[in-house]
């Protein structure tokens, strides 16, 4: 079978960057695993997944435009540092905030003084991707699948806990849906900053969601 929308791909991956530094694999997490044609991943690897078949290896070189987008200077905002509270923020500090475009994670960029720069750019936001990837398995999604846009693997819908990167819950997918904003794996009360399924150590390939592996508490 060739990976065709409607069908659940497992990839394994090696993405690095220009300079050839290492920045994702799969590695010992094991493949990857997507619902293709449903925005599960970065457009420019779906692209170059498709019409794949298993066992077939492939270099993908992911343009930012097609991966986690331009940096952009519109995503900094100014904060003042009473604005945390008790807690004392520090350069590279990450969290998820509201913001007029969404949940997003913010990483504090710099701290001068009484004001603090938040960035709201993806972590890859610029940057050339080159993926290295392996086909591992292909086959046709299940219709319950289809409906929650994600792949049900390993326990269930999310069972294994990992739903990409945050801005999955603002842009879609796993973290976004009914049962997440309902108390699923993404809800306040579990807090994705505490490491539920929005947090960011999850495969940076899984853009939007995606749920491969991962805990969104949908029974299915
Ligand atoms: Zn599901």
């Amino acid at each position: 079978m060739r990976v065709a929308k409607e069908t659940v791909v497992a990839i394994e991956y090696t993405l690095k960057d220009d300079q050839g530094n290492i920045i994702d694999a799969s590695g010992d997490r094991g493949p990857m695993e997507y619902l293709h044609g449903a925005q599960n991943i970065i457009p420019g690897l779906e692209q170059g997944v498709d019409g794949l078949v298993a066992g077939d290896t492939k270099s993908v070189l992911v343009p930012p435009q097609l991966g986690y987008g331009e940096y952009s200077d519109k995503l900094l905002q100014l904060v003042p540092i009473n604005a945390f509270g008790a807690n004392t923020p520090q350069v590279g500090m990450r969290f998820h905030a509201e913001t007029n475009l969404g949940m997003r994670v913010l990483t504090i960029k710099k701290i001068e003084g009484e004001e603090v720069t938040l960035d709201g750019n993806h972590e890859l936001a610029g940057k050339t991707l080159h993926f290295d990837i392996k086909v591992v398995s292909v086959r046709a999604a299940e219709l319950t699948e289809l409906s929650h846009g994600h792949p049900h693997q390993s326990g269930g819908c999310c069972g294994g806990g990992g739903c990409g990167s945050g801005e999955s819950s603002s842009e879609g997918g796993c973290c976004s849906t009914g049962e997440a904003s309902q108390g699923g794996c993404c809800s306040a009360e579990e807090g994705a900053a505490a490491g539920g399924c929005c947090s960011t150590e999850q495969p940076v390939a899984q853009k939007q969601g995606g749920c491969g592996s991962g805990g969104c508490g949908c029974s299915a």
